[in-house]
C-alpha cells in the first residue's frame, strides 16, 4: 500500500468539539464536529450571526478556541499562529494592497519572509500566470475589475502554498451578475488546484451552486452537512427546510410534512385531483411573473390549526400557468403526491 497517498475519505480539516464563547452567555460556536474530505469544496452555510465567520477564523488561527481541537491532515493547529498552519485566508473585499501592484500584492507575504525581490517576484508572476493575470501585472487594485482584484487576490492567498484555502463571503461586495461570473471561476480554481476550499456565505443559491459539502449552521451548531442535493430534497429540520427555502412546510395529519414548491400544483375547484394525491384548499393572495415560472402565494383554509400551515406557495411553469391562469382572490385546490411530501428527522424549529 502506497502510505502517501492519502485515502479519498481523508479529512483535510477536522473540528473536534470546536466552541467559542466571546464570554456573553450562550457560545458562538458550540461544541461543532466536522471533517471536511481533502480536495473538496465546503460551503458553511447559515444566517447571520450563526457563527460562520467565528468557525473560520478558529481554522485560520485568527481567533482563539475556548476548547475543542482544529485538525489539518490529523495535525493539531489549534495553538498554531496562522502562518504556521498551512491555511491562508481571501476576505470579502479582497484587501489587497491600494498602492501596490497586482505583482507586489500578490509577492508580499513572500517579502514578509524575507525572500528576495527576483525570487519572489518570479513566484507571483508564476502565480498570476495561472490566474491568467500576467498581462496586468504592474496594474494598481484601482485599475483592476472586480473579477481582476479577485484572481490577484486568490493568487495572493496561494502564494504561501496552502493546504486549505478559507474564504468568508468573498463574493457578496460584487455585483449580481459578477457574482455568478465569479463563483464559476472560484468551482473551476478550487477543481484544477485540487485544494480544499472551506467557504463561508449566508446565500444558498451560491452554497449550492459551489459546494461539494454543505454545512447548515444555526446558533453556533450544525443542523445538517451533506450535498446540495441531499440538503435540498432532504432537510432534516423544519429550520433547514425553511433556511434553503423553495419549500413549503405544513402540519398534516399530526405530523409536520415538506413539499417543494416546484412539486405542488394548483388546480380549479372544479378539477379533479388525481387519486393518490393530497389536496387543500387555498385562497391565492399573491402572484409573480419569474420568466420561467410563476410564483403563487396562498392562503390555505380548511384544516388550519397551525399557523405553518397557512402560507404556501406554489412554483407554477409559466407555460402552464398562461394555459390555466389564476386571478388574486381565486380560490383553488392546491394538490401534491404522497411521494412529494418529505418528513423531518430532526426536531429543531425554524427562528428565520
Ligand atoms: P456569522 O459569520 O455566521 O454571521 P459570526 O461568527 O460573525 O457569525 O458571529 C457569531 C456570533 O458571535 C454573533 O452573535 C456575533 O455577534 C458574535 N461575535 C462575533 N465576533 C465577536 C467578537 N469579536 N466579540 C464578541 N462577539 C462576537
Ligand atoms: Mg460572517
Amino acid at each position: 500500500m502506497d502510505l502517501s497517498q492519502a485515502p479519498s475519505n481523508a479529512a483535510a480539516v477536522e473540528l473536534v468539539s470546536l466552541t467559542k464563547n466571546y464570554g456573553d452567555g450562550k457560545p458562538a460556536v458550540d461544541a461543532i464536529n466536522l471533517r471536511i474530505a481533502s480536495g473538496s469544496y465546503c460551503c458553511l452555510l447559515g444566517p447571520s450571526g450563526c457563527g460562520k465567520s467565528t468557525t473560520l477564523r478558529m481554522i485560520a488561527g485568527h481567533e482563539s478556541v475556548t476548547s475543542g481541537d482544529v485538525l489539518l491532515e490529523n495535525r493539531n493547529i489549534t495553538d498554531l499562529p496562522a502562518a504556521a498552519r498551512g491555511t491562508a485566508m481571501m476576505f470579502q473585499s479582497f484587501a489587497l494592497f491600494p498602492h501596490m501592484s497586482a505583482l507586489d500584492n500578490v509577492a508580499f507575504s513572500l517579502k514578509m519572509k524575507g525572500v528576495d525581490t527576483a525570487t519572489r517576484h518570479q513566484a507571483a508572476g508564476q502565480l498570476l500566470e495561472r490566474v491568467s493575470m500576467s498581462h496586468l501585472a504592474q496594474r494598481k487594485p484601482g485599475e483592476l475589475s472586480g473579477g481582476q482584484q479577485q484572481r490577484v487576490a486568490l493568487a495572493r492567498a496561494l502564494i504561501t502554498e496552502p493546504k486549505v484555502l478559507l474564504l468568508d463571503e468573498p463574493l457578496s461586495a460584487l455585483d449580481p451578475f459578477l457574482r455568478i461570473q465569479m463563483r464559476a471561476e472560484l468551482r473551476r480554481w478550487q477543481k484544477e488546484l485540487k485544494l480544499t476550499f472551506i467557504h463561508v456565505t449566508h446565500s444558498q443559491e451560491e452554497a449550492m451552486a459551489l459546494a461539494d459539502t454543505m454545512v447548515v449552521m444555526n446558533h453556533g451548531t450544525i443542523e445538517q452537512m451533506g450535498s446540495p442535493h441531499e440538503i435540498y430534497n432532504q432537510p432534516r429540520s423544519e429550520f433547514v427546510a425553511r433556511f434553503m427555502g423553495g419549500r413549503n412546510v405544513l402540519a398534516w395529519c399530526g405530523a409536520l410534512i415538506t413539499v417543494r414548491a416546484d412539486h405542488m400544483q394548483l388546480h380549479a375547484m372544479t378539477d379533479r385531483v388525481a387519486p393518490g394525491s393530497q389536496s387543500l384548499t387555498a385562497r391565492i393572495t399573491d402572484i409573480e411573473y419569474q420568466g420561467t415560472h410563476v410564483l403563487v402565494g396562498l392562503q390555505a383554509q380548511a384544516a388550519a390549526p397551525q399557523a405553518t400551515l397557512s402560507e404556501l406557495t406554489v412554483m407554477v411553469p409559466e407555460n402552464r400557468f398562461m394555459a390555466q391562469p389564476f386571478a388574486l382572490g381565486q380560490q383553488a385546490q392546491v394538490a401534491w403526491s404522497v411521494d412529494a411530501a418529505h418528513h423531518f428527522t430532526s426536531a429543531s424549529v425554524s427562528t428565520v
